[in-house]
């Protein structure tokens, strides 16, 4: 049996999300081509920033009275991805805060400078964010890989 409290815990897709949020804005599209391209753009916002999709159009919703563009959507799922990451611990005197740290090494027949991670706290949260990055972006192209 279905009836109008069901309907209301089915999970809401991309479309319906969008509808909800600014159907009744000023500048929504009239087009259902134009819906599908905002719903498709909320899809790719929250999938590359790891910010789920209700979450981005609530913050749309605050900064403007106006509908989202897809452009918009990304920008805003973009900064909501760097506000909620860790903050970075500070750096130390070697890496004057910048958390690299350069050294020379001879390589034949030069002194060549490099930069490595600092063993600070900031160096090696940095070293860390770089490898879960590396190993986030594998893991998606293995998950592309296998549903090819
Ligand atoms: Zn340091």
């Amino acid at each position: 049996m279905k009836d109008a409290f069901d309907d209301n815990t089915e999970q809401a897709g991309p479309e319906d999300l969008v509808t909800a949020a600014f159907s009744r804005c000023s500048n929504w599209p009239k087009t259902r081509e134009g819906l599908l391209g905002l719903a498709q753009g909320l899809k790719r916002a929250s999938d590359a920033s790891g910010i789920a999709m209700d979450a981005i159009l609530a913050r749309c919703a605050l900064l403007s009275q106006f509908c989202p563009t897809d452009f918009d959507l990304d920008k805003v799922a973009k900064e909501m991805a760097i506000e909620s990451q860790p903050k970075a611990p500070s750096g130390c005197a070697i890496c004057r805060g910048s958390g690299w740290e350069s050294f020379q090494k001879h390589v034949d027949p030069l002194n060549t400078d490099y930069a490595r991670h600092c063993s600070c706290a900031r160096g090696q949260w940095m070293a860390a964010q770089e490898r879960r990055r590396k190993e986030e972006a594998a893991a998606k192209k293995r998950a592309r890989g296998e549903s090819a």
